[in-house]
């Protein structure tokens, strides 16, 4: 895992782990190599993991910007308590995961730096694999007394859980005997009943002020091919039934989840505890924390809302650079380390709030600044002529990879009598304070000479489609003569003899409002209409053997990456992944 210079500032969550740690809680804990039930792990040696973290998604979508905050939490907790996070498929529900899921979320957390190996081994685990034991355990709630088989319809059993002011009703099959929901739960088990007839329930209090403690259900009916258990179940788990076993089951300490998740802690801590005196699970038992999820100005994370986006084609796929997926994310340019700061700096709360964009786009900027190696790119282009420069010459300036770096070294910038220009570095009648090329002004070219305007060239329609001057040949930059004249603009060009003209897109917000369909607006009416625009632009030859994924600071524009024209393979194309400064701020 990456070494991180930043030091992690406390959180809640820290302070939880270091009084655990301190006072020892979890240092009996065995660990048998493997998941499984008490008798497994009691035969195992003690854990040498003192933290048991883990990262539980379910195979159903794509990873986005929320999932990066709580994929780098978990395995930085991990990490930073010699700990081990385990990257777990929640895969309980037979009808929505995918192998292209799964592949696409292991490949994600993997490019945010993290991994799972420790200890000599892989903690890569499916939920599904846990059928087994979540149905011992569920037959042992039955037989203990704390679950039955109910056959009330699912309009009853809503009809009967009352509400947050009035209790719920006990249901008629609630005090069958034990044997009789065992022989039924049998039953289900072996596909003798359809969807939906009968469900197991947790027999807690349907008085209880939390709903959720109102006898849930905790098995249910599906007849369904599961993507790794195949036909061997029509039983399956309730996800709150579920998810507590799976923690257990892996010897997790701290299992930390979105705040939505907070009421159902106490189910959490109940149906662990049953299963604890029973023997099936031993102490000390994982423990919830709930934090605030992530969210974002300026983008919707919502799966729902995601999967709009692509079906209805507002953008070009999942991995579409202007989706706040990390596929997305990643062809956009935006780095692994940028995602790591921005969780650092945003940290981990108790109440939700909003993290303004600018956050996220500034953790990218300076780690880019630190790692993108500079480069010369003129992407709204205007012919510039040296005309005292002879027509068939041409000469080396050197120019800096890094700013800030010297041992990257320079690279060679041809320049010849014809080059490319910003047409904005040029002004025929300059505003107040232009200090930029306009008829009679000195600027210089940037790693070249000191250079005088002369005029320009127009068109029929009075467009300017070229601009001439002369230089001054002993002011090149990095000889004696260099300082001998002052000037105020400084201006970046290419050769257009040796120029390569390339695709560049200019990616910008994906939504214009900061927060995309608040109050009863659609969100799809606060997309920004301008959110790429797709230019040619001139750049330097060195940018010819730039490779896919490749990150360079584009002088004076920003940060930009190779991409391919099609996202996959062909001909590279430059995105945008941000500007040298926020646009954005009033
Ligand atoms: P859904 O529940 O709609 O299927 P999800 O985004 O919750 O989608 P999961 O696969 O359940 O997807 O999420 C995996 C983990 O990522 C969960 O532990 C969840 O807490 C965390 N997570 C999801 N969204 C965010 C978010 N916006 N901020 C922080 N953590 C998040
Ligand atoms: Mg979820």
């Amino acid at each position: 895992m990456p070494e991180e210079k930043v030091t992690p500032a406390s959180n809640f969550l820290r302070n939880i782990i270091e009084r655990d740690l301190a006072q020892g809680a979890f240092a009996s804990r065995h660990w048998a190599g493997s998941p499984g039930d008490a008798a497994h792990h009691a035969a195992g040696a003690p854990d040498p993991a003192k933290i048991r973290t883990r990262f539980p998604p379910e195979p159903n979508g794509y990873l986005h910007i929320g999932h990066a905050k709580s994929i780098c939490l978990n395995f930085g907790l991990a990490r930073d308590y010699d700990g081990v996070c385990h990257m777990r498929f929640d895969d309980t529900n037979p009808e929505k995961e995918e192998q292209e899921y799964v592949d696409g979320i292991t490949n994600m957390v993997h490019w945010l730096g993290f991994g799972w190996e420790k200890y000599g081994k892989s903690h890569l685990y499916f939920a599904s694999s846990y059928f087994d034991f979540m149905y011992r355990a569920a037959e042992y709630l039955i037989e203990a007394g704390h679950a039955y088989i109910d056959q009330q319809s699912a309009d009853e059993m809503r009809a009967t859980r009352g509400t947050l002011t009035e209790p719920g009703k006990n249901s008629p099959w609630r005090d069958r005997p034990a044997a009789e929901s065992l022989a039924l739960f049998r039953e289900m088990r072996d596909g003798k009943h359809p969807d939906g007839a009968m469900v197991l329930r947790a027999k807690i209090d349907m008085t209880s002020p939390n709903i959720n403690m109102r006898d849930p259900a905790i098995y249910r009916i599906k007849h369904a091919t599961h993507h790794n258990t195949g036909d061997q179940w029509c039983v399956y788990p309730m996800y709150t039934y579920a998810h507590p076993l799976e923690d257990a089951v892996e010897g997790v300490t701290h299992s930390i989840c979105t705040l939505e998740f907070e009421d159902q802690r106490p189910f959490y801590d109940w149906v662990l505890e049953r299963l604890a005196e029973g023997g099936l699970l031993a102490h000390p038992l994982p423990k919830q924390y709930e934090f605030a999820r992530l969210n974002l100005t300026y983008v919707v994370l919502s799966k729902r809302r995601l999967i709009e986006l692509v079906e209805q084609e507002h953008v070009n796929g999942w991995d579409d650079p202007r989706m706040p997926t990390l596929v997305g994310a990643k062809r956009r340019g935006y780095t692994p380390e940028g995602f790591r700061l921005f969780a650092e700096r945003i940290g981990v709360a108790k109440a939700d709030s909003w993290i303004e964009y600018t956050i996220l786009e500034d953790c990218m900027r300076e780690t880019l600044n630190e790692s993108a190696e500079r480069r010369i790119a003129v992407l709204d282009p205007l012919k510039l002529v040296i005309d005292n420069y002879p027509q068939d010459q041409s000469e080396d300036c050197h120019a800096p990879n890094h700013p800030q770096k010297p041992e990257l070294g320079k690279r060679v910038v041809p320049l010849s009598r014809e080059l490319w220009i910003e047409r904005e570095d040029f002004a025929e009648e300059p505003p107040k304070g232009y200090f930029r090329l306009f008829p009679g002004n000195r600027v210089r070219l940037r790693y070249g000479y000191v250079i005088e305007c002369t005029g320009c060239e127009k068109d029929e329609h009075g467009k300017v489609i070229a601009v001439h001057c002369n230089y001054l040949p002993d002011t090149k930059s990095g000889t004696p003569g260099a300082d001998s004249i002052k000037v105020k603009g400084n201006i970046h060009w290419v050769s257009a003899a040796h120029a390569c003209a390339v695709e560049v897109r200019l990616y910008d917000r994906l939504f214009k409002g900061p927060h995309p369909g608040a109050g009863d607006r659609n969100y799809l009416d606060d997309l920004n209409p301008d959110s790429v625009k797709t230019i040619t632009a001139q750049l330097e030859p060195a940018l010819k053997d730039a490779k896919p994924e490749e990150r360079f600071q584009f002088e004076r524009h920003g940060y930009f990456v190779v991409d391919s024209k099609d996202g996959v393979t062909g001909e590279p194309v430059f995105n945008r992944t941000v500007t040298l400064r926020d646009a954005w701020q009033k």
